[in-house]
């Protein structure tokens, strides 16, 4: 049977091998290039519960300190459209004390924040040492990591850091893997690491009413942010504008 189709498929075969199309005509077949496909990392799904309290919590945060909430209704909305990538150092020894830390609606200890605002801090994706990403929110939720940016920034927390916890190679390449793998799907126009996000005051992006609510942060290091933009180099992101 199969041989019987193959030949009737060769007798059906034109005598004539037909001209090549004009230059024209193979202009305008020509497909559509195609965005390259982005291969997503092995993420492993650690949820925290975003329940009516860290809901409430959210909205309580965002009304003391988006200047958006002075004109419109932009607090009570715990969504968002993700512009910009922030990369961390948790300065702890574990995601599982990461998970721990950030998985209370209410924020505990750190003084430095406490006058700030209850709500608790968090980040959407989790990176252990060895590279293994977790995520922790979904990527549209605003979650506090970053003062002036949580509207409209993605967290990536990674596990260690400093002098006694150097970040691995291992996070530098997940880390490139998931900035690569967001970018493809989301609106991101910067990537910056945590150190670096007072250079995004003066844009549009940075909303913060209380102009002495700022903390100095080291995190996640320069080198390793030099490590992941050189993986990354290709996507074109920005970092803080230089002045
Ligand atoms: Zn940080």
């Amino acid at each position: 049977m199969s041989a019987l189709l193959l030949a009737c498929r060769a007798d059906a075969r034109p005598a004539t091998v037909p001209a090549p199309p004009s230059p024209e005509v193979a202009a305008v077949a020509a497909p559509a290039p195609v965005a390259p496909v982005v291969p997503a990392p092995v993420i492993l799904d650690s949820p925290i519960p975003f329940g009516p309290e860290r809901e409430r919590l959210t909205v309580e945060y965002l009304s003391a300190h988006r200047t958006a909430a002075l004109t419109g209704d932009a607090a009570q909305d715990t969504r968002m459209v993700p512009r910009v990538i922030v990369l961390h150092w948790t300065a702890g020894p574990t995601a599982k004390s990461a998970w721990n830390t950030f998985s209370a609606p209410t924020l505990s200890g750190r003084a430095d924040l406490q006058g700030a605002g209850a709500l608790n801090v968090g980040a959407h994706y989790l990176v252990d040492r060895d590279g293994t990403i977790e995520r922790l929110f979904p990527e549209d939720r605003i979650v506090r990591h970053v003062i002036g940016l949580n509207h409209v920034a993605i967290g990536v927390e990674n596990v260690g850091g400093g002098a006694d916890l150097p970040l691995t190679a291992q996070q530098v390449t997940a880390n490139a893997a998931l900035v690569r793998w967001i970018a493809a799907r989301q609106p991101i126009t910067h990537l910056i690491g945590h150190l670096e996000y007072r250079g995004l005051e003066g844009t549009p992006y940075f909303e913060e009413k209380d102009p002495n609510y700022r903390t100095s942060k080291p995190d996640p290091g320069a080198d390793f942010m030099e490590k992941v933009r050189a993986e990354v180099a290709d996507l074109g992101l920005s970092g803080p504008p230089t002045r």
